[in-house]
């Protein structure tokens, strides 16, 4: 079994903002020389996370950003954490900061509508996303 890790930056502009990165991920898988096997997008960051959904209709990332914010208020009666970034700690676990896609005949086997999204919840920042692919 071979493994081949990759990284890559990207630099967020708004507070909340979700980044389609499959292109970047597509990209790494092609030239790794892995054919069968699996990819894990992680991304190191407490206020950010890594998901998969639709990239072919804007309006949905839009409506996910939201949903999120609605169901977790910036400013909120409670919170502790004194860097008033509460939500987007939380945002980040409800998300998760990692997603594990198949790669089937040198691709990425994701659905005719799904992408892979890099969600900045705290942004705008410069942040980092790890690539690690395994299989032969
Ligand atoms: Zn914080």
């Amino acid at each position: 079994m071979k493994i081949a890790e990759e990284n890559f930056s990207v630099s967020s502009k708004q507070r909340n903002e979700m980044l389609d990165i499959t292109a970047r991920v597509s990209s790494i898988v092609g030239h790794s020389g892995i054919v069968n096997g699996d990819c894990v997008i992680y991304c190191p960051h407490t206020t950010a996370a890594i998901t998969i959904n639709e990239n072919a209709d804007p309006s949905v990332p839009h409506d996910i950003l939201l949903t999120l914010s609605e169901l977790i208020p910036h400013i909120r009666p409670g919170y502790r954490h004194s860097e008033g970034n509460s939500d987007s700690h939380c945002k980040s676990s409800l998300v998760g900061c990692s997603e594990q896609v198949l790669i089937k005949n040198g691709k990425l086997e994701l659905g005719t509508w799904q992408g892979i999204f890099f969600c900045e919840f705290d942004g705008p920042r410069n942040r980092k996303v790890m690539v690690q692919l395994r299989g032969e």
